[in-house]
């Protein structure tokens, strides 16, 4: 085994020809995954090697023999496209791109820690939406010259292979993956001869032992990929293991790939930096709570530094460039460990500056409802991060008030959450079909600005033909893929005649696929089994269904939903027209979400963060039909899809399911399958025949939809507008806070820090005495102004340090306030013994109900929101 990995790498790195060498360079740069010309090159090496290595590049490589490469070598034209998508890559990476444009602000080096990545099948450390998403960030970084290092950790069976056994129950298998047949580089000392000792990142575990780990990157582009690898033989069986799988095992197995991720990512980092002369990071962004660690190895280097920090400085200079991404609104979804095996690891001296109390503050759950003996994952990400998001308006909405209670007295509308909508690379997942049907009218191609409203420019008999297309490829993947299936779960080829004509390229045809958390309820559609069933054998309109999805091993509850669907879809009856396919992953992705002609998401609302897969199938011309939850709840026009509606009355679960079952069918019914087979009228569009007098005609109103989507959602949905707003929203600031911050010796965080101390100290001295209003009479009027006297005590603190606010609006009966206006009161006078009044006016501009209060929050100009410290004191 080990002699046949070495021969794969020198085949790879050596012993290419001269004339084709550049191969080599192609294969481990990444960004073939998503540059349709470079792996087109690839496959034209060798068509059948190409299928066999299940279009890896670097196994193609390997496994081409010595007579065939001088063959390639001596054909001049093969050559010559050699060179040339060679000298495009070289472009590709040198070249200026949208980042390079813009300012100072613009931080020079951005670290982005994720415990997934979803790249390309061919790497395959991920298990859903976290990783692909993390996979897609790092793409579109690379396409606009963003200068991230994407930091993470190999894991050796990555996430599992899903099958199933005769009976439908998931099976899971782990098959190990040899890194050195990986497209990654080991990251090693330099050497004359490139063969330099590996680097080893180590960390101190208890009772005496250690947890090393090599380094590996691999190239997404212009982005560097450090993977941290456990499996090294300085290691005991137990830290060998630690990077065994993605998320295998709990307790502390998980907790320490999460100390590795965190804390030996920033070593690996440094060290990546000593090697490579990139720049420092200057922000540090967190993809969930798992990377978390990341803020406590900082703090452990700014308190260890020549001129060291305290804790509180440490920690002020550490938030200031850090970036936090929360990803979900399932409480059951956020890490947590107990806080005693948090002190046995840290007091081993992972961070021997840090004292471990403090540690074990910033995960605490010292809120209602919170549980003082865990650890937070997710609260310590907020507590080490200036800037935190959730992934879509409503995640926004759900995330502040969710994490309300770290700034008690704050309305929830002012936690300090924002959102950026998650975006997915499209090059990644347009099928080259859709982006050569328009050809350079859609521009859907790396680096080109997206002119996605010329879809409206193709012709319909153009765009339906298209997805005739794309749906054959699906039904002839789907039947290929369940044959296969069928023959591991036991079946001989004799019963398996009738998998050759499952699904029809001419019916309607819905797909759903994702992890299988209870929450996304995969078994929705099977409440009224009746009533599917109907809907699938329908002669009219007839409904086919491909559906995928992995369950997390240790979930039984998600495996008996597989099974539930699985033994519904073997029925004869139906089997024609529903297949469940094994092991969803990145290449089931690309042929599925461009073949179905509806994509459908049932999650219960609003438990779905922001939800990805629809908008794959949205570039590709699918129409989605879903809940209003996630990206859907704010990218929903009318036209582009249709919504789900909740049942959000109270309803109980069962209850809730049933409605919203009933619902999905309806719209099925009447409005999904009609419209798909030209029955009902578009508005406005003339007369569409019914089906049976024109089976083939092109459904209009149909197409105008799926223009309507890609010219709408095309846009709004990519990972580049994901990007820009993380680079202007996030990054910019956060390199700007970060660099203030360090200035002088960290002289502003050190200001900072004793400011905080001190105002915390001084906060529960402060009161607000009294407040009055004068000017407004018995019945007040519009356009009365409201003239108000606020009598504040300060005691210790001065009017610089704080804002005194006026917050006014409509009065519920409650005496809540709504539609809240806020305005600041600047003028005051000293009554002296720290005592202040404040004054300002407001115009009152509504009639009806008026309300309004006096508030006091902390000011400095270093916080990034007023409501950053979680301190209040309203009258
Ligand atoms: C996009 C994608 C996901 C994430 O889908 P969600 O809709 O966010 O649940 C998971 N797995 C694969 C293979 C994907 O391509």
């Amino acid at each position: 085994m080990t002699l046949v990995k070495a021969i794969r790498r020198f085949t790879v790195r050596t012993v290419l020809p001269e004339p084709i060498r550049p191969l080599a360079r192609l294969a481990n740069n990444l960004r073939w995954s998503w540059h349709r010309p470079t792996r087109d090159l690839f496959a034209s090496l060798d068509p059948k090697l190409w299928a066999e290595s299940n279009h890896d590049p670097v196994t193609l490589l390997g496994s081409i023999g010595r007579e065939q490469l001088d063959r390639l070598a001596s054909d001049g034209e093969l050559v010559e496209r050699v060179h040339d998508a060679a000298a495009n890559l070289d472009r590709y990476l040198s070249e200026p791109r949208w980042y390079q444009g813009l300012g100072e602000d613009a931080p020079a080096c951005i670290a982005y820690f994720s415990p997934e990545f979803g790249i390309t099948e061919v790497l395959p450390q991920y298990s859903g939406g976290l990783g692909i998403l993390a996979g897609d960030h790092l793409k579109a970084a690379s396409d606009l010259g963003v200068p991230l290092i994407g930091v993470g950790l190999l894991y050796q069976a990555g996430y599992f292979k899903q099958s199933l056994s005769r009976d439908a129950w998931q099976q899971e298998t782990y098959p190990v993956l040899d890194p050195d047949g990986l497209p990654l580089t080991l990251l090693r000392e330099p050497s004359d001869d490139g063969t330099g000792r590996p680097v080893i990142i180590t960390l101190p575990l208890p009772n005496g032992r250690k947890l090393n780990a090599q380094v590996w990157r691999a190239d997404v582009g212009r982005v560097p990929l450090l993977l941290l690898d456990s499996n090294v033989s300085g290691n005991d069986d137990a830290a060998r293991g630690i990077t065994d799988r993605l998320y295998g095992g709990g307790g502390d197995h998980r907790l320490q790939q999460e100390l590795l991720l965190g804390m030996g990512g920033v070593k690996a980092l440094r060290a990546y930096q000593r090697l490579t002369g990139t720049p420092a990071p200057e922000v540090f962004h967190t993809n969930e709570g798992h990377a978390g660690f990341l803020g406590i190895e900082r703090i452990q280097e700014l308190m260890s530094a020549e001129s060291p920090l305290n804790w509180d400085e440490a920690l002020a200079a550490g938030r200031a460039s850090t970036v936090f991404t929360t990803h979900t609104p399932v409480p059951a979804g956020i890490d947590r460990f107990e806080a005693v095996q948090i002190r046995h690891f840290f007091e081993a001296g992972l961070a021997p500056s840090v004292p471990v109390d403090r540690i074990l503050e910033l995960g605490r759950e010292n809120y209602d409802g919170g549980n003082p003996a865990v650890f937070n994952m997710a609260v310590m990400g907020l507590r080490l991060a200036q800037r935190a998001n959730g992934v879509a308006k409503l995640h926004g909405v759900v995330s502040r008030e969710m994490f309300s209670g770290l700034w008690p007295g704050f309305d929830h509308s002012e936690v300090p959450i924002t959102s950026v909508t998650n975006g997915v690379h499209v090059p990644s997942w347009v099928d080259p079909r859709i982006s050569e049907l328009a050809g350079t009218q859609f521009g859907a191609e790396a680096g080109e600005p997206g002119r996605w409203d010329l879809a409206y420019n193709v012709s319909d008999e153009d765009i339906w033909a298209l997805r005739r297309e794309l749906r054959v490829s699906l039904v002839e993947d789907v039947r290929r893929r369940l044959r296969a299936s069928w023959k591991k779960r036991g079946a001989a080829d004799a019963e398996l005649g009738w998998t050759d004509t499952v699904l029809d390229p001419d019916v309607l045809t819905i797909g759903f696929a994702r992890r299988v958390p209870t929450y996304k309820r995969l078994t929705l559609m099977l409440r009224d089994p009746k009533r599917l069933k109907a809907l699938l054998l329908d002669k009219k309109h007839p409904i086919q269904l491909v559906i995928a999805g992995k369950s997390h091993p240790a979930d039984d509850a998600g495996k008996k939903m597989i099974q539930d669907l699985v033994r519904f879809t073997d029925d004869p009856e139906v089997r024609h027209r529903i297949v469940f396919l094994p092991n969803y992953d990145i290449a089931m992705a690309r042929t599925l979400f461009p073949g179905c002609d509806v994509w459908l998401n049932n999650p219960l609302r609003p438990l779905e963060a922001c939800g990805t897969s629809g908008m794959k199938a949205a570039i590709n011309g699918s129409l989605n039909l879903s809940v209003l939850d996630g990206w859907w709840d704010e990218m929903y026009d009318g036209e582009n899809g249709w919504a789900i509606p909740t049942a959000n009355n109270g309803a109980s679960p069962e209850d809730r399911d049933d409605i919203e079952a009933a619902a999905l069918y309806e719209l099925l019914e009447t409005q999904v399958a009609p419209r798909f087979y030209g029955s009902v009228v578009a508005e406005g569009a003339g007369a569409a025949g019914p089906s049976e007098s024109a089976p083939q005609a092109v459904p209009t109103h149909w197409v105008s939809m799926i223009k309507h989507t890609l010219a709408k959602l095309g846009p709004a949905v990519s990972a580049e507008r994901m990007l820009q707003d993380y680079v202007n929203r996030l990054y910019c600031p956060a390199a700007v806070s970060g660099r203030r911050a360090a200035a002088g010796s960290f002289k502003e965080a050190k200001d900072l820090a004793a400011w905080t101390t001190r105002v915390r100290n001084a906060w529960p001295q402060l009161v607000v005495e009294h407040v009055d209003s004068v000017g407004v009479t018995e019945e007040p009027r519009v356009g009365d102004n409201l003239h108000v006297n606020a009598y504040i005590a300060l005691r210790s603190l001065t009017p610089d340090d704080v804002c005194v606010e006026i917050a006014y609006g409509r009065a519920e009966e409650s005496d809540e306030l709504d539609d809240v206006t806020v305005s600041e009161l600047t003028t005051f006078e000293e009554l002296g013994n720290g005592r202040y009044l404040f004054s300002g006016s407001v115009l009152i501009n509504r009639s009806g109900s008026f309300g309004y209060t006096v508030r006091v929050l902390p000011n400095n100009p270093a916080l990034a929101s007023k409501a950053e410290l979680g301190l209040i004191a309203n009258a």
